[in-house]
């Protein structure tokens, strides 16, 4: 019985449940990597496979997809058990201290658990004008995961956030032309991205919203903007339309645990411990004061967790692990020894 039950049971795929796995399996931990869609990438490989990143310390510039394959390689000498396409559904707390966690295909016994599961279930917010509907996927998208269909295309991009700049800059180097609107003249988006873009040929429109999108039975060949301001409205011919307004996180049957919730996200202390014994939790689906929902600050999340979880399977176990020169030794040894 007791080989079926894992040092640690991670749930979440993205970039910061992937390096909990990395380093749950230097920390000499057996390990379960839960998640709920078929592939591993979380919102990198979902929401922006083709975009760069530039804000992981020591990449100046990666590519989301990449730095997923890179996680994933190095996690990999260190073997963790990957259950794709199961989302975790419900969590006990045994009577010997074990949680239970069931999914919806199966039931999973381990002595620690990580929750990196993001934003939840993630969904873009929908915008309702005419036509946006008719053509969604054949020319409206609410996510770029692939490039092709916007070479030498008009695109607009709607949207003030950083979900909408960092499409519009995607799109640069591909589209014939690439043009924004947003509703107000401020810019929720990072000031680097805005001033890239408007160093850009693009076209910026602010106080503009979306009245309809027009076309054939193809796909749209032109959009019809309004000023918010005075009403009047400017035809703009485009093929593509990017909808970047954000995803809306829904934290679905995590919320039923019992654990310390703020809004959609899980409390935690400085050890990335949550309000029950043996779990943990990191990246986006976390909150603490300055909490910030980049990939960087997970990646210092999951160290923290996964060691913190490690002391509390093993009280003699030190926190701090040591550097990674030292543990690759120390692990070939282990390696060398079985
Ligand atoms: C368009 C866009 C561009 C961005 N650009 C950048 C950038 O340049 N730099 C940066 O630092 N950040 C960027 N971000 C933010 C970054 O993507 C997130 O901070 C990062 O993905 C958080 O990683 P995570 O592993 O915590 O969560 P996620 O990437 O959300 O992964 C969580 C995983 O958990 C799974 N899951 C959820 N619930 C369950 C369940 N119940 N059971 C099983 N599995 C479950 C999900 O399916 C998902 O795969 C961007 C975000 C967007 C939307």
């Amino acid at each position: 019985m007791s080989e079926n039950i894992f040092d640690c049971a991670i749930i979440g795929a993205g970039p910061v449940g992937l390096f909990a796995a990395y380093y749950a399996g230097v920390r000499t931990m057996s390990t379960v990597v839960v998640e709920s869609l078929t592939t591993s990438g979380g919102q990198l490989s979902t929401l922006y496979p083709e975009k760069y990143i530039y804000d992981v310390g020591g990449f100046p510039k990666i590519k989301a997809q990449t730095l997923v394959d890179q996680l994933v390689e190095q996690a990999a000498p260190y073997h963790p058990v990957y259950r794709f396409g199961e989302r975790a559904e419900q969590l006990q707390v045994l009577p010997d201290s074990n949680l239970q966690l069931t999914t919806t295909r199966s039931t999973i016994l381990a002595r620690s658990l990580i929750i990196a599961a993001g934003v939840g279930a993630f969904e873009p917010t929908r915008l309702d004008a005419e036509g946006v509907d008719v053509y969604e996927d054949r020319g409206v998208y609410y996510a770029i995961t692939d490039l092709e269909p916007f070479h030498d295309q008009n695109v607009l991009v709607i949207g003030g956030g950083d979900t909408a700049l960092d499409y519009a800059l995607m799109l640069l180097p591909v589209a014939r032309s690439v043009t924004l609107i947003h509703r107000r003249d401020v810019f929720r988006a990072q000031e680097d991205s805005l001033r890239k873009l408007r160093n850009s040929n693009a076209q910026i429109f602010t106080f503009h919203e979306l009245r309809a999108i027009k076309g054939d039975t193809q796909q749209p060949t032109e959009a019809i903007i309004f000023d918010n301001r005075s009403g009047a409205e400017t035809t703009l011919p485009v093929s593509r339309i990017v909808i970047g307004l954000g995803f809306k996180s829904k934290l679905g049957p995590i919320a039923q645990w019992g654990l310390e919730l703020t809004g959609n996200k899980i409390k935690v202390d400085s050890c990335m411990r949550t309000n029950l014994p043996g779990v943990y939790a990191c990246g986006d689906i976390v909150t603490y004061e300055g909490k910030l929902d980049l990939i960087a600050t997970g990646f210092g999340e999951a160290p923290i967790a996964v060691n913190q979880a490690k002391h509390y399977l093993d009280p003699k176990a030190r926190i701090f692990p040591g550097h990674s020169s030292n543990r690759e030794e120390r692990h070939q040894k282990e390696l060398a020894q079985t």
